[in-house]
C-alpha cells in the first residue's frame, strides 16, 4: 500500500490546534458551560458572507455572543419578563447605552434628583456634548410628569428606590402619563435585582441593571444588563452595542451564571437581616431617621407596598443633628465587619457617607447620612459592630 494513500497526519504544531481526536459531546451537567471566542468558524464562504450579529439562532465573532453570554442574556430576559437582553461590561456602560440607545441631538430627558450620581455626570459630559439636555425631576413626582414634557422630550428615567435616599418612585404614573406623548420609559432596576419589581409589567419599555450587585454577588466582577420590552427597541439597544463593540468576557458571564441560582436566597437572607437592622437603628438615639422602602415613614412606602414584592440590603440612615460629617467618618472608620468602599450587593457588608448638599440641596431631610450595604455576615456580628461604633462616638468626644 502506497504510505501517500493516507490521509496524512498535521505535524505537531497544527494537531495542537486542529486536534485529531474529537471529544464526545452529548454531555449534561447543571453546570452551564463556558465557551469563549474572538473567531467564530462558518463551514463555507457562503454562511460567512451572509452573517448577522443580529440574528439569534447562529453566531458571528466574539463580540456578538458565545452560548455562555446568550445563555445568561436569556435567562435575564425571562426573569425580567422582557423580549430579549444586552450585556454590557459594567453596569454604568447599560445604563449609558440604555440613554445612547434612544435619544439622539436636540434631545430632551428627564432624570429623579436622586439618580445613581454617574448619570449626573454622563449629562453634564457626553450627553451635553451631543445636544441631549438632561432635566431633574422630584422622585415623587407621580404622574405631574407629564408638565414636564415637550415637544424634545424622548426619554424619561426611573431609579426606584433612588440611589442613597430610597424614595419609591410610582412606575406605572409615571409610565401611564408620559407614553401617551410618546416617551419612552427606562428604569434603572437594579435595587431589587429584576426579581422584586416587575418593571415592564409596570410600563417600562427598557430595564437596565448592574449585574455587578445581586446577581454577580460575590464583589468579584462588573457587569451589566439592558432588557427591552419589545423586538424593535431591543433591536435600537442591540444596534448601539454591536456597532460600538460592547461585549462581556464568557468567563464573567459563567461567574453571573453561578451566582444566579443562590440569588433568590441571598437576597431574602440579606433583605430580613436589613429590616431588622434598619428598625433597631430607628430606636438609636444618634439616628435621626432611618431611609428603607419597607418602613412606614420612607417616601413612597405605599408605592413600595403596591408594586414591590420584596426589599433588598442597601439603605441609609441620617445622624441626628448633633453629630455631623466628621462624626459619621468616625463611625464608619470605627467599624470592623462593615468595610469602606463603593457599590453593594456582595458578599461583604459595606458603609459610605454620602453629601447630598450639592446633589439634592433641596432635600429636606439634610445631615450626616450613611449607606449600608448588608452582607452575608452573621447578622449578630453586624449589630454588635454597628452598635460599638456608636459607642466608639461616645468615647471619642
Ligand atoms: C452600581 C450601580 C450601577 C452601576 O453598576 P456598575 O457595575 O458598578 O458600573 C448603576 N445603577 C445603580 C443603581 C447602581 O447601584
Amino acid at each position: 500500500m502506497n504510505t501517500s494513500d493516507l490521509p496524512r497526519k498535521p505535524r505537531a504544531g497544527t494537531a495542537l490546534i486542529h486536534p485529531v481526536r474529537p471529544v464526545a459531546r452529548g454531555f449534561r451537567s447543571l453546570a452551564p458551560g463556558t465557551e469563549r471566542a474572538s473567531t467564530v468558524l462558518f463551514d463555507s464562504v457562503e454562511r460567512w458572507k451572509n452573517r448577522s450579529g443580529f440574528d439569534e439562532s447562529t453566531y458571528t465573532y466574539g463580540t456578538s455572543g458565545t452560548p455562555t453570554t446568550r445563555d445568561l442574556a436569556n435567562r435575564i430576559a425571562e426573569w425580567e419578563g422582557g423580549h430579549g437582553t444586552v450585556l454590557f461590561p459594567s453596569g454604568l456602560a447599560a445604563v449609558a447605552y440604555g440613554f445612547l440607545a434612544l435619544v439622539a441631538p436636540g434631545d430632551h430627558v428627564l432624570v429623579p434628583e436622586n439618580v445613581y450620581d454617574p448619570v449626573r455626570q454622563l449629562g453634564k459630559s457626553l450627553l451635553a456634548r451631543m445636544g441631549v439636555r438632561m432635566e431633574f425631576y422630584d422622585p415623587l413626582i407621580g404622574r405631574d410628569i407629564e408638565r414636564l414634557i415637550n415637544e424634545a422630550t424622548r426619554l424619561v428615567w426611573v431609579e426606584t428606590p433612588g440611589s442613597i435616599t430610597m424614595e419609591v418612585a410610582d412606575l406605572r404614573a409615571i409610565a401611564e402619563a408620559v407614553h401617551q406623548r410618546g416617551v419612552a420609559v427606562v428604569v434603572d432596576n437594579t435595587y431589587s435585582a429584576g426579581l422584586y419589581l416587575r418593571a415592564f409589567e409596570l410600563g417600562a419599555d427598557l430595564s437596565v441593571h448592574a449585574l455587578t450587585k445581586y446577581p454577580a454577588g460575590h464583589s468579584d466582577l462588573v457587569m451589566g444588563a439592558i432588557t427591552a420590552r419589545d423586538g424593535p427597541t431591543l433591536r435600537r439597544v442591540q444596534e448601539v452595542a454591536l456597532t460600538t463593540g460592547q461585549c462581556v468576557a464568557a468567563d464573567d458571564a459563567y461567574l453571573v451564571l453561578r451566582g444566579l441560582p443562590t440569588m433568590p436566597l441571598r437576597l431574602a437572607h440579606v433583605e430580613r437581616v436589613a429590616l431588622d437592622l434598619a428598625n433597631w437603628l430607628k430606636m438609636r438615639p444618634e439616628v435621626k431617621r432611618v431611609l428603607h422602602p419597607a418602613l412606614p415613614d420612607c417616601p413612597g412606602h405605599e408605592v413600595w407596598r403596591r408594586d414591590f414584592t420584596g426589599s433588598s440590603g442597601v439603605f441609609s440612615f441620617i445622624f441626628s443633628d448633633e453629630y455631623g460629617a466628621e462624626a459619621a467618618t468616625r463611625f464608619i472608620e470605627a467599624l470592623r465587619f462593615f468595610k469602606i468602599g463603593a457599590s453593594w450587593g456582595g458578599i461583604g457588608s459595606l458603609a459610605l457617607t454620602y453629601d447630598l448638599s450639592k446633589s439634592r440641596g433641596a432635600w429636606p431631610h439634610q445631615g450626616a447620612l450613611v449607606r449600608l450595604n448588608i452582607g452575608l455576615e452573621d447578622p449578630e456580628d453586624l449589630r454588635e459592630d454597628l452598635n460599638q461604633a456608636f459607642d466608639a462616638l461616645c468615647t471619642v468626644d
